[in-house]
């Protein structure tokens, strides 16, 4: 081989940064999307404002929310936004709680890094002290019952504060909490599960939003088909149809071959007939209420109309699904297999005045119920929205799992302290990372100080001292102050929120301080389009 002849075995469109450089590109990117997130944290956090390229505006307090329209570049901030929407998906919340520790952790990473710690000792402290972490959660959570509604309206509570929520918090947590024990299913084992899907959560822009609630049923954008109808019918029995409620050309094509004008007057009376018949069908079934996937014809509408009934066509697949789940119903093919069985029940079927929207209400027992959010405007439906969905699956996680930790702080402050203890049982090196990664968890309490006011210090060294003393539950008041007893004040989570956060926040951080070497491929160097 010749000395000092550069062998090139990258095209030179990729972007190659390597050891140290590398990592720190990393924490740069995690450092900034953290400060990016952290002043959101916690009932007094402030909300962000995002407009995409094509003018939309968003104002949220949402991690996940606000990591998905900043629109991050840096390989390695991707993986942080992954761990946002991970988080998101796994447990419905705690997206920043997971991503401000993640930057915590690539922070004291980058101190040992500087001590010259190798990142194998770091990520072998870490793996350690979260393994201590999740132990140390199962001590200090509590078991909530399936039927605890006060304990579960606090979960959902916390879960919506510092949301544009606070002021109808109270009656939403309410909603909230009914909804999701509502469509729960019990295991043979006597646990819950939830499937997310069956609480729908719908908008309507224009009241206040004290107006919302909740729905034993459906809510379908889409208004009665015909005026002739009924706005409103109460003792509703809703056939739930998936074909068109029409003649299809093929079927009369095939029929008759029409050459003179009367011919044409009876195939359109023939025509006529057969869409009485197919109401008449309908009707004779017992039906009230129609929602129709496809289209109805116009003759059928007319009949439909004369017989009282309230229908709906082109009603979306996903929205008839929920319907039968939430009205007992089944979906048909045809009118003929409409019963007793397959109709969907509901005390009312109406059309609210001056909206879009049917509302079928008052199920005896739904599978799947909705909640009708209201509000002024679309940007705080919207969020309002994002808030309700935390609290439901909140309650979800607890009703799953029935385990709650305390907040405001509190289970980052007693696993702080703990942690630091259990290191020093290890001596060397990977004691130092897992003081590190104990920590980490300061920066909650810190956090939430911060973004309520206080002195972050102050506040973190007095929760320490009341921890201490054995108040394993203190949190921070964070309209006073004061450090207090966090069950007590009902500022609790689910454990697996937390759990979740740690998990994820760890890992991603153990994954990332690995990385000596990013190679980026520029695009623009593709293979010409259409070569065969
Ligand atoms: P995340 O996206 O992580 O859920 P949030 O903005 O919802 O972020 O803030 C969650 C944090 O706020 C948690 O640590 C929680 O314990 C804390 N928190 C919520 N409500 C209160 C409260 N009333 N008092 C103190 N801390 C609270
Ligand atoms: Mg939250």
């Amino acid at each position: 081989m010749l000395a000092g002849q550069p062998i090139i075995i990258l095209r030179d469109n990729v972007e190659r940064t390597r050891g140290f450089e590398a990592q720190r590109s990393n924490i740069m990117a995690t450092r900034a999307i953290a400060a990016a997130v952290r002043t959101t944290l916690g009932p007094r956090g402030m909300d962000k404002m995002l407009v995409s390229p094509s003018g939309d505006v968003v104002i949220t307090n949402d991690g996940a929310a606000i990591l998905h329209e900043m629109s991050v570049q840096h390989p390695g901030g991707k993986l942080v936004v992954e761990v946002a929407e991970t988080q998101d998906d796994e447990v419905g919340d705690g997206t920043t709680t997971a991503i401000v520790l993640l930057g915590a952790l690539m922070d004291e990473a980058e101190r040992l890094l500087a001590q010259k710690i190798h990142p194998t000792v770091i990520a072998q402290g870490y793996q350690l002290g979260m393994d201590k972490a999740l132990e140390i959660l199962d001590d200090l959570a509590i078991t909530v019952d399936f039927d605890d509604k006060e304990t579960l309206k606090n979960l959902a509570d916390t879960s919506m504060t510092g949301k544009s929520i606070e002021a109808i918090k109270e009656k939403v947590s309410g909603i909230v909490v009914d909804a999701v024990q509502q469509v729960a299913t019990r295991t043979n084992e006597g646990t819950y599960t939830v499937d997310e899907s069956d609480v729908k959560i719908k908008k309507q822009v224009g009241e206040t939003m004290h107006d919302a609630e909740l729905i034993r049923g459906v809510v379908i954008e889409k208004k009665r088909v015909f005026e002739q109808m009924p706005a409103s019918v109460t003792d509703a029995r809703v056939a739930l149809i998936a074909q068109p409620l029409e003649v299809t050309k093929t079927q009369v094509k095939s029929k008759i071959k029409i050459t003179t004008s009367d011919q044409m007057r009876a195939f359109s009376e023939q025509e006529r007939e057969s869409l009485r018949k197919l109401s008449e069908t309908i009707v004779a079934a017992g039906a009230n209420v129609v929602l129709c996937q496809k289209g109805i014809a116009d003759a059928v509408q007319y009949y439909l109309a004369k017989n009282g009934v309230y229908a709906v066509e082109d009603v979306r697949e996903e929205d008839l699904k929920f319907a039968a789940r939430a009205l007992c119903g089944t979906i048909v093919n045809k009118p003929e297999e409409l019963d007793e069985v397959t109709l969907g029940h509901a005390e009312i079927a109406r059309e609210l005045p001056d909206t879009e929207l049917t509302v079928i209400s008052g199920c005896d027992n739904p599978k799947a119920v909705t909640i009708l959010l209201r509000g002024t405007s679309q940007l705080l439906v919207d969020e309002l929205e994002r808030a309700v969905y935390d609290g439901t699956r909140v309650v979800q996680d607890a009703i799953e799992y029935g385990k709650v930790v305390a907040g405001g702080g509190s289970v980052e402050t007693e696993l702080q302290m703990r942690i630091h203890d259990y290191a020093t049982t290890f001596g060397g090196r990977v004691q130092l990372a897992i003081e590190a990664f104990a920590n980490t968890f300061e920066v909650i309490p810190k956090t939430l100080a911060e973004n309520s006011g206080f002195d972050p210090i102050d506040k973190t060294v007095a929760l320490k001292k009341v921890h201490a003393d054995g108040g394993r539950y203190a949190g921070l008041n964070v309209y006073t102050g004061e450090a207090m007893d966090m069950y007590e004040a009902g500022v609790i989570e689910p454990q697996r929120v937390k759990t979740q956060a740690i998990k994820s926040g760890t890992e991603t951080a153990m994954l990332l301080i690995r990385v000596d070497d990013m190679m980026v491929t520029q695009a623009g160097e593709t293979a010409p389009m259409g070569a065969e």
